[in-house]
């Protein structure tokens, strides 16, 4: 099989289960946005994938983002930075990423909005949620307890467009309980932000559970590029 079949493969079997997912919950699959994760592998792959009609990239590293952006600029592909973002690098990642999905603190917010000013649209940010129980080593993401204040900040930059929130399942628990949970914190938080709808949940081993509990976008690496090659 070439490279392009099993990408195709895989690209059509990630599809029908996010098709069989929205079928389950009676929900249409055009609201779901697929984000394919390109992460470790070669600006070749994610030719071929916007070849078969992906529209919509993640990468997690700003070098490694940076340069394939680069790279593929010719093909008008949205890149979701969905990584641990260091605030020095913020205002670079800004500059090539149509969506940041891992906003965590408000210390990168003032560097985003400056990255930000030298594009012709305002930067989609989603806010990353931490659903880990306080005081998990290496945890990401806000708590839900400062969630609006960090909502707050976003809304407040003009450059800036809050667009919703993103969450990873934490490792040890049921993922349909911790997205469950997340459908809760969503709930209130769009009640505040009605125009911040989306959000982001569900990778190759959980999305059908992130569908069922109201994912707009899922973030699928393995399952469409096979296993990563010196994943850390
Ligand atoms: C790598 C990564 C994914 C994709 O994970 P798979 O299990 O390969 O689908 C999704 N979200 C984030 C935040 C990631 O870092």
């Amino acid at each position: 099989m070439s490279r392009r079949e099993e990408l195709a493969a895989g690209l059509g079997a990630v599809r029908e289960r996010i098709a069989g997912a929205c079928a389950a919950s009676g929900r249409d699959a055009e609201e779901i946005t697929l984000v394919v994760v390109t992460k470790f592998f070669p600006a070749s792959d994610v030719r071929l994938l916007a070849d078969l009609g992906v529209t919509d990239v993640g990468e997690n590293r700003h070098q490694e983002a940076e340069a394939k952006a680069a790279e593929c600029a010719d093909l008008g592909l949205r890149w979701h930075f969905i990584g641990g973002l260091q605030s020095n690098k913020a205002a670079a990642v800004a500059a090539y990423s149509s969506v940041v999905e891992s906003v965590d603190r408000p210390k990168l917010v003032g560097p985003l909005a400056r990255g930000a000013a030298t594009r012709e649209e305002p930067l989609d940010v989603l806010l990353q949620v931490s659903l880990d129980p306080p005081g998990r080593e290496g945890r990401a993401g806000v708590d839900p307890d400062a969630l609006p204040a960090l909502a707050e900040r976003v809304a407040g930059e003009e450059r800036l467009r809050l667009r919703g929130l993103m969450a990873v399942a934490p490792l040890g628990e049921d993922p349909a309980t911790a997205f469950a949970r997340l459908a809760e914190i969503r709930a209130t938080f769009v009640a505040e932000h009605p125009s911040a709808s989306w959000l982001s949940a569900g990778m190759s081993g959980d999305l059908e559970h992130a569908v069922r509990h109201g994912a707009t976008h899922v973030r699928i690496g393995s399952a469409v590029l096979g296993s990563r090659p010196t994943d850390k």
